[in-house]
């Protein structure tokens, strides 16, 4: 599973703006692997420099040299909506002189198809294959004059997640969709201010964390000042998987960090689904702090019995076939020594489509471990995500297909056990009404119903496909 993006900005007149936003980025590399890019203004015009690669990858001391100014803002992607190609890195920039803006996004705008359509026919053109351009353009057509209302315009047209650090030549935004699905926060800097995806962006470049930005909020920062304009909220959606998974555990989202409330998950996971075993340990490195929860929890010992290659997935050089066929060997190298004729508990954050997990477990085996009992962090996955979460269609979803026997089964572990969506909530400790969870319960925030029926159609299961099992 993989999340869409990272964002950054940063309003700091007399700092090397691009270098921050560079440092930044890195610290949100998790968030998005496939591109980077930094956009800055000297006040007259919007240059960008962003390419395919990681954000070390794609810097210089050269690039950045280039990147003079006092706003700038960056971007980490993976690609949800638009193909993964470089005319989709992103910031973009749309629009001409003094109606030009920067834009960075994390999240996916559901009817972004019709917005382009409409858009299209009032005769905007479109250079990338991305719904941040329609974003873009949306707020470009707004008849408003003043950017905070182009941005309110926009935001009244648009349906599905969005966080975005937004610029002109002269002023930087941050702005967050009224439900809320991605996390945005705000900081200082050296008498300046930034605004990030998470926290612990702002803790890597020496910025202090101020809070969150509202859902619903817009925030302007000029040279007068900051300014926070709040559109009307109805229900909240925060992406429940920004917890088990997306952010890093040394990131503050709620008010809460993200590592006890692992740990927590963990220590859930052993109350509701005890075994007798010999060790305990978290598939590195999503589920660290739930294994040691877990063994906190249950007295079983804690220890490694897989140890990950930390840099795999991080290069562009295609494995050949013989490589490829080693699969999850790639990236985990199992410690027979510390597994042989033992019962183990693995803790792993989620299980998707069901094609790692198996692989986990046989490794597992064959290293030497007598039993293997999984334990999940997140709820059975049953339903695909539409908020810019790049999971599967429902066909492919195993917890969609299977009974949780059945996935038991499937993927040879001796038990399987899933944290209720009562204990998830628990362990994060904060009011269920704020998340989304339609990924376990169907419930979606934001109608969808349109694009189901059309995924659904576009994404049948292939002929002797067994289909969906109701659940
Ligand atoms: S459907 Fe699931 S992955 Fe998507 S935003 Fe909601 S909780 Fe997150």
């Amino acid at each position: 599973m993989h999340e869409c993006c990272g964002i950054f900005g940063v309003y700091a007149p007399g700092e090397d703006v691009a270098r921050l936003t560079f440092f930044a980025l890195f610290a949100l590399q998790h968030r998005g692997q496939e591109s980077a890019g930094i956009a800055t203004t000297d006040g007259k015009k919007l240059q960008v420099y962003a390419k395919m690669g990681l954000v070390s990858q794609v810097f210089d001391e050269d690039s950045l040299s280039h990147l003079s100014g006092d706003i700038a803002i960056g971007h980490n992607r993976y690609s949800t909506r638009g193909s993964s190609r470089e005319i989709n890195a992103q910031p973009i920039i749309v629009g001409k002189g003094s109606n030009s803006i920067a834009i960075a996004h994390n999240g996916n705008i559901i009817n972004a198809e019709h917005l382009h359509q409409e858009l299209s026919d009032l005769g905007y053109t479109f250079r990338t294959s991305t719904d941040t351009e329609v974003l873009a353009n949306l707020i470009l057509s707004s008849p408003e004059k003043r950017w905070v209302d182009r941005i309110r315009y926009a935001m009244h047209r648009l349906q599905g997640a969005y966080s975005l650090t937004l610029m002109t030549n002269h002023s930087l935004f941050g702005v967050r969709d009224p439900f809320g699905v991605r996390p945005l926060c705000l900081g200082t800097i050296d008498g300046g201010w930034v605004i990030a995806s998470e926290s612990c962006a702002l803790d890597h470049i020496g910025a202090s964390f101020i809070r969150e930005i509202e859902p619903g909020e817009i925030v302007s920062i000029t040279e007068n000042g900051i300014d926070s304009y709040q559109e009307e909220v109805g229900r909240r959606a925060l992406c429940i998987f920004e917890y088990i998974y997306f952010a890093r555990p040394d990131s503050v989202i709620n008010g809460r960090l993200l590592y006890p409330a692992r740990q927590a998950m963990g220590e859930g996971l052993a109350q509701e689904h005890s075994v007798d075993a010999d060790l305990v340990m978290g598939v590195p490195d999503s589920a660290t702090a739930a294994g040691i929860g877990y063994a906190l929890k249950s007295g079983i010992p804690l220890g490694e019995g897989l140890i990950k290659n930390r840099y795999v997935g991080r290069t562009f050089i295609e494995p050949d076939q013989r490589i490829r066929d080693l699969g999850v060997k790639l990236k985990f190298n199992p410690l027979p020594q510390m597994l042989d004729g033992k019962r183990v508990v693995v803790v792993d954050d989620s299980i998707v489509r069901g094609t790692t997990t198996p692989q986990v477990v046989k490794l597992l085996k064959r290293a030497g471990a007598k039993e293997v009992h999984m334990r999940i962090c997140a709820p059975p996955i049953r339903y695909p995500c539409f908020f810019g979460v790049d999971m599967a269609t429902r066909w492919e979803l195993i917890a969609a297909q299977k009974t949780i026997p059945e996935v038991r089964d499937f993927i040879g572990a001796d038990s399987l056990g899933y944290l209720s969506i009562d204990g998830l909530i628990k362990a994060v400790a904060l009011p269920k009404d704020i998340f989304c969870m339609a990924c376990f319960t169907g419930d979606y925030p934001i109608p969808v119903q349109l694009e189901m029926d059309k995924l659904a159609l576009e994404t049948m299961p292939p002929p002797g496909h067994p289909g969906i099992k109701q659940q």
